[in-house]
């Protein structure tokens, strides 16, 4: 739930006016927090838009997906970006989805972060790219404003000054900072956002997933910044499709990833290697032509 710029007025007030309310406990941890336990209503989300928070009041926020059910606790976090979000803890009954008797496999790729044994292509979306001039706008003028901060407290320490300036005396530099943070966790967001669609779809489509188990695919081999994001997304649909498997009455299960790229998945004839270069083959026993992520899903299926 990220909450607006009003939360962030809403603390500077409170801090300035009330001595005793909880401070954030150092300004080194990245992702200060503190957290409060629901007491008789005095946690309550009072419509799409406003949240009531202990000691501080009613406050506005903006959120992708309300939270339901009995709030227990509330966390504020403090982002690297300055924002402040509140990670809402509440107990939920889920009923289960319905059951659809379908049944999928899974390969997981790097052009297409996921291909079902239907054939339905789940893209690699490259947010970082999307992002990555504006990013590294900010990046180069943090790193110059750094770089002319530290000249400045050299010199002030060199003349013996009194108090000497510090990096938090930069403003600029302090801004460029704050920018630089703030599209990291814009690629992070919009990724996991995409990463919530593909689980929720699969999930609600299929009662029973099966998926390559991921530590026998050789991920430590890899050091391309496209290999690296595909394992991270990997990783973090695999477990989103778990958990929400175990909330909704679903499946999922890891099956050994071997050999299921080389065989064919008609009449099992093991062809041997194929190099990643090579999308398509043909059965040379029963004559079928393969997609190679369509054909290892299959067999991923069937294993
Ligand atoms: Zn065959």
């Amino acid at each position: 739930m990220g909450v607006s710029h009003n939360l962030h007025l809403a603390f500077q007030k409170l801090f300035k006016e009330h001595a005793g309310y909880p401070k954030f406990k150092s300004k080194r941890f990245t992702r200060p927090a503190y957290r409060s336990n629901a007491v008789n209503g005095n946690i309550a989300l009072l419509d799409e838009t406003h949240i009531r928070l202990p000691k501080v009041g009613i406050i506005k926020f903006r959120a992708g997906q309300l939270p339901t059910g009995k709030i227990k606790t509330a966390t504020v976090v403090r982002s690297s970006t300055g924002e402040y979000d509140v990670l809402v803890v509440a107990e939920v009954e889920i009923a289960s989805w319905h059951q659809t008797k379908a049944l999928a496999g899974i390969d997981m790729g790097v052009a297409d972060l996921a291909i079902t044994s239907d054939g339905k292509r789940y893209a690699t979306k490259r947010f970082d790219k999307a992002l990555a001039k504006k990013k590294h706008y900010w990046e180069k003028r943090f790193a110059r404003r750094r770089h002319q901060a530290e000249k400045e407290i050299a010199w002030d320490k060199d003349l013996k000054v009194v108090a000497p300036r510090r990096l938090s005396d930069f403003k600029n530099y302090l801004k460029a900072k704050v920018m630089v943070a703030k599209y990291s966790e814009k690629v992070v967001n919009q990724r996991r956002d995409y990463l919530q669609k593909i689980s929720t779809e699969l999930v609600s489509k299929y009662d029973v997933i099966k998926l390559e188990d991921l530590k026998t695919k050789g991920l430590l081999r890899h050091h391309h910044l496209a290999r690296a994001i595909a394992n991270q997304s990997w990783r973090e649909l695999r477990l989103m499709l778990a958990y929400k498997a175990a909330w909704y009455g679903k499946q999922v299960v890891a099956v050994s990833p071997y050999k299921t790229s080389q065989r064919c998945s008609v009449c099992g004839y093991d062809d041997g290697k194929h190099e990643l270069t090579i999308r398509e083959w043909t059965c040379p026993r029963c004559h079928t032509h393969h997609d190679r992520d369509i054909n290892a899903a299959i067999n991923i299926l069937a294993a």
